[in-house]
């Protein structure tokens, strides 16, 4: 006999196909919903950080270039585990970009703030 497999929705017991993973067409849909509701959630999490992000590079630069204290960043709200995409330039200076918006850590404790042209 095969071992009783269990509905991990209700808590069932599945019968019929070996391959069967849910009691019912019910609790399938049920599972696939909960997962892409936290899918979802996890993701316009992160999309909220890195709009955050980029907002505060457009107000730290609204000249295109700027120099200012990492701690700015910080004090502002600045998420540095989050980015876009990371640019390395040709002599090796590694830019971190949330969107069209990026940074360089310098010396000191400085960053450069950048805007790429889009
Ligand atoms: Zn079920």
């Amino acid at each position: 006999m095969d071992k009783k497999r269990i509905c991990p929705v209700c808590g069932d017991t599945i019968f019929g196909r070996i391959d069967k993973k849910f009691c019912s067409d019910q609790c399938r849909t049920e599972f696939n919903n909960r997962n892409s509701k936290e899918y979802n959630n996890y993701i316009r999490k992160i999309n909220s950080i890195l709009k955050k992000n980029r907002r505060i590079l457009v107000e730290l630069n609204p000249n295109g270039k700027t120099k200012i204290l990492r701690t700015k960043l910080i004090d502002s709200g600045f998420n540095f585990d989050y980015h876009t995409h990371v640019y390395k330039s040709r002599t090796g200076n590694t830019y971190y970009f949330c969107y069209e918006h990026g940074y360089i850590e310098l010396e000191d404790d400085y960053c450069a703030i950048v805007k790429k042209d889009i």
